[in-house]
């Protein structure tokens, strides 16, 4: 079968192998940077070329990696970690990686921890990937066998050790602090920043932690440079990006496309338009944690600066769409039923005011609500917001809530007026 040269491989084809993936370009940019680059010029290209981290916040990799301290005084040892523990719901786009190209991603790492001078990184890995597992264990294996990991990597004197680490399937470890409380041992909650895991992070030590998409876009852009990459975007960002769409379209699925693509690209090409009787309602651009867009929308390119514009989030990119046959109190109930079900429970805004959310929403649903509560809603949105908890992901969960209350507001007045679902 045939298979594009880009990051992304189609799910139909088998993953790459160590060969398979030299003979396509594969650890060239490896030898490139610890042949001809310092560690700063490493960063230098990062930054200058715009990648924004792709497991949702959007942040500057470059510019989070200038953060770490170099030279002979800094403390020793360092870490770089892949955060693999893909949970956003609706978000399978590190699966596809993981699953397709396992080398992609540890040449990323390995150009990540050159760039940082690490010692020593992790996969911190969804505990459900895990044929992601299988196939990591074997090519790492092939990595060190080869070379490109362990003592004094292909004779270059830059040393880098490589553990693949599976969680136990909570969505809070993807929280870059609590991933790190977790790799160490302790229960996963999130840590207070300042300071940032840069400066102190596992067992106290600087710390990277980078997405795997954000990973995989390194080799390229050694390979091709910084010009090359911030030309590949449509709109104010850089690069490319894998978009998925999910909800009642004719084709669900990820793509890999220039970022900029509009929400109307995206799922009327790419998704192949809405399946036969249902029309589209709203859709939240990246990921359960982010404000609906609805169809004045459409026409918003799907970058980090354009959907901030438009009053949402790009976060992971990949859209779930709502159809005009599916309540929104039910849909936002779904999400914040997850939500509170994967509090850690560290905060009591989050612990004690998601299942309240959670239990309001379904009164609602089921027809017991009263116009007071639609406003007390509103209220948590505040309650919960950013400022008032510990990490963002009380935060993250009131952006579809706020967004629902703004955009389809008459349908949770339907149910309070009809004493019932008005979508049956
Ligand atoms: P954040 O904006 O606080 O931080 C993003 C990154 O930038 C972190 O690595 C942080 O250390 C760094 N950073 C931010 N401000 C900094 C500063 N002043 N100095 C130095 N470094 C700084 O976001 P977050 O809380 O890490 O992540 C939230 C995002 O995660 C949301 O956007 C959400 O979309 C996404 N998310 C993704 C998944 C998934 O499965 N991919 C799951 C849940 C949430």
């Amino acid at each position: 079968m045939e298979r594009p040269l880009t990051q992304y491989i189609h799910p139909g084809c088998p993953p790459f192998d160590l060969r398979e993936y030299e003979m396509t370009g594969g650890y060239a940019a490896l030898r490139k940077v610890i042949g001809s680059m310092s560690p700063q010029e490493v960063q230098k290209l990062v930054q200058e070329s715009g990648l924004k981290g792709r497991g949702g916040a959007g942040f500057n990799t470059g510019m989070k990696w200038s953060f770490v301290p170099m030279g002979e005084n800094a403390p020793q040892p360092k870490y770089l970690i892949a955060n693999a523990d893909e949970m956003e719901p609706g978000t399978f786009k590190d699966r596809l990686l993981l699953e397709g190209n396992p080398h992609q991603l540890i040449e990323g790492m390995i150009l990540a921890a050159y760039a940082i001078q690490a010692d020593i990184s992790y996969i911190f890995l969804r505990w459900a990937y895990k044929k992601a597992a299988q196939l990591l264990r074997k090519s790492i294996h092939e990595a060190y066998t080869a070379g490109y990991l362990g003592k004094n990597i292909l004779g270059s004197g830059f040393s880098l050790e490589m553990h693949l680490h599976t969680g136990v399937g909570r969505y809070m470890c993807g929280e870059e602090t609590a991933l790190l409380n977790a790799l160490e041992g302790k229960r996963a909650t999130p840590r207070a920043k300042p300071p940032f895991p840069q400066v102190s992070g596992l067992y106290g030590k600087p710390t990277i932690v980078n997405n795997v998409e954000t990973l995989c876009n390194l080799p390229h852009i050694v390979n091709n440079g910084a010009e090359w990459f911030k030309g590949l975007g449509n709109g104010k960002d850089s690069g490319t990006k894998l978009y998925g769409v999910s909800g009642k379209v004719n084709k669900p699925g990820c793509w890999e496309l220039p970022i900029g693509v509009t929400v109307r690209e995206l799922i009327e090409e790419h998704a192949g338009g809405m399946k036969n009787g249902y029309r589209f309602k709203g859709v939240l651009p990246g990921g359960a944690s982010t404000d609906f867009l609805t169809t004045e929308h459409l026409d918003v390119k799907m970058d980090f600066v354009s959907v901030a514009a438009a009053g949402s989030r790009l976060g992971t990119g990949t859209m779930v769409v709502m159809d005009d046959a599916t309540c929104p109190v039910g849909f936002v109930h779904n999400l914040q039923h997850f939500f509170a079900q994967e509090s850690c429970g560290f905060c009591t805004p989050c612990r004690e005011g998601l299942p309240w959310v959670e239990k309001m929403l379904l009164s609602l649903e089921r027809g017991h609500g009263t116009a007071e509560d639609v406003e007390m809603l509103q209220m948590h949105t505040q309650l919960l917001g950013p400022g008032n908890t510990f990490c963002a992901l009380a935060p993250g969960a009131m952006e579809p809530l706020q967004s629902a209350l703004k955009y389809f507001r008459e349908d949770f007045e339907k149910h309070v007026e009809l004493h019932k679902c008005p979508y049956g």
